[in-house]
């Protein structure tokens, strides 16, 4: 008898869980893994900066996951709208849930809801082609952006908007998104830390990249780039030098400025019918808080980018808790059998990699839980062979008929496949490079539906 489970998301969670339960299984196994989207990967495919092409190359470790004998894709199937988590427990031994960070947090402020003010999250989405988030959904129409915050994905925002359509297009960006890159008008982007450099959240490599841009100058205060980093970590003290040293040199004249700053933090924003600058005041630490001094500055920025954290969203039927943002659980078990890893299990922190020894936790719970039912494991033996039966084992079919009485069709691996392979054809019909992304549900329909 094979142990079933369900994974719902095929982001770098949701496959790493898959990985681990073909690994560390003992028993035959079946994996499902459910996704919302036609496409897998996640946070890979929509998350990742285009122009980091080796995280991006992670997609291949991923792909192998996927292409085990006893993993099954099954994309376009949604929770809690296709099918609802008394199903999943219906047709499967167990469910893990793994559907990431996908929103955006708040900075609650005045004039947060003003046209041009926008979640990084969403942005990131737009240049990476995600389905939900359509070509003319940004319009750079600026010449000055504020970025807020400062960690990797405000560099990453920052990075995008300095680069020149040039300079990515040998990248997967859509190629109508691409248009809207080349036509922008943005020539200063200010990022903003509401405390200072040696609390940056940026990752030191992410951070020389911005200094090596050839199209932007970047703009360090000097005044705001002291810190005492004597007791701190290497990484801390490697982003302080960086900073310290962009502030000993002068500009260059490129056509495009990145301003960093510190211990700035957002009041309100300003507009009438859109964004039209964003009122800054100088902060301090007082015992450990971000403490206002009521010296203040205003930009006269026209689009205001909130990149402060991402957050998870509530899973229809699924136990959340409102002040962590995730699911609760004691080492991935949220109740008898279901499950949780990744971000959506310890909120979104962390590397890709992270989430390999993290789903490791939650699956050496579940077969621990499951052992007597499913004739035990033993995390430390070797693995089950592959299943004899090829990829599609009989005892699926119970999520199989469902899904057909209601209507809906998954999209299978092989369906993906024509999608890469279209997008592979559209980079070299356009002399782009190695893919260039299909936007939209019905281009990725067409691809596999021929
Ligand atoms: P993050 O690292 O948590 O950074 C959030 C930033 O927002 C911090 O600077 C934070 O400042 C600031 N912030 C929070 N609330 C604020 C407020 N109300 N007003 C002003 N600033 C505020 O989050 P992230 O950048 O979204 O990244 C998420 C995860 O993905 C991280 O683990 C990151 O390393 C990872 N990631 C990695 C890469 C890469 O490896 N290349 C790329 C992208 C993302 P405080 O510190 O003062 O709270």
């Amino acid at each position: 008898m094979s142990l079933r489970v369900a994974i719902i998301g095929s982001g770098p969670a949701g496959i790493y869980t898959a990985e681990a339960l073909t690994k560390q299984a003992v028993v035959p196994l079946e994996v499902d893994v459910l996704e919302r989207l036609p496409t897998p990967y996640g946070l890979v495919r929509y998350g990742v900066a285009p122009d980091h092409t080796s995280i991006k190359s992670i997609a291949g470790y991923l792909r192998g996951v996927l292409e085990s004998p006893q993993v099954r894709f099954l994309g376009g199937v949604e929770l809690g709208k296709d099918v609802d988590v008394a199903d999943l427990l219906d047709c499967y031994d167990a469910v893990v849930y793994c559907t990431g960070a996908m929103l955006d947090r708040r900075m609650d402020i005045p004039g947060e809801d003003l046209p041009g003010s926008v979640a990084a999250t969403d942005f990131v989405n737009w240049y990476c082609g995600h389905p939900d988030m359509p070509a003319d959904r940004f319009v750079l129409d600026s010449p000055e952006v504020a970025v807020i915050g400062v960690g990797n994905v405000a560099v990453d925002v920052v990075r995008i908007l300095a680069k020149t359509a040039d300079e990515l297009r040998a990248t997967d960006v859509p190629e109508d998104v691409l248009t809207r890159l080349a036509a922008s008008e943005v020539k200063v982007v200010h990022m903003i830390g509401r405390r200072g450099p040696e609390h940056a959240k940026f990752t030191l490599k992410e951070l020389r990249e911005l200094g090596e841009l050839a199209n932007a100058d970047v703009r360090v205060r000097r005044e705001e780039s002291v810190a005492d980093v004597s007791a701190a970590s290497r990484q801390i003290r490697g982003n302080v030098e960086v900073l310290q040293s962009w502030a000993a040199r002068g500009l260059t004249g490129r056509p495009r400025r990145l301003e960093v700053r510190f211990w700035m933090r957002p009041v309100e924003i300003l507009g009438e019918e859109r964004v039209e600058a964003l009122r800054l005041e100088r902060t301090r630490l007082v015992d450990g808080r971000v403490t206002g001094t009521g010296e203040f500055e205003t930009l006269p920025v026209g689009m205001v980018l909130r990149s402060v954290g991402y957050r998870s969203v509530p899973l229809p039927g699924v136990p959340f808790s409102e002040t962590t943002m995730t699911v609760p659980n004691e080492a991935g078990r949220v109740r008898d059998r279901e499950y949780v890893a990744g971000w959506l299990k310890r909120g979104p922190t962390g590397v890709i990699g992270t989430n390999k020894s993290d789903a490791a936790e939650t699956v050496r719970t579940l077969l621990s839980d499951l052992s007597d039912r499913y004739g035990g494991s033993d995390p430390s033996a070797p693995s089950a062979p592959a299943g004899p039966s090829g990829r599609e084992p009989a005892r699926r079919a119970k999520l199989d008929d469902l899904l057909a009485a209601r209507g809906v069709t998954p999209v299978t691996y092989e369906h993906w496949l024509s999608i890469e392979a279209a997008e592979v054809a559209l980079a070299r019909s356009l002399d782009r490079g190695e893919r260039v992304k299909l936007l939209g549900l019905a281009a990725m329909r067409t691809a596999y539906d021929h």
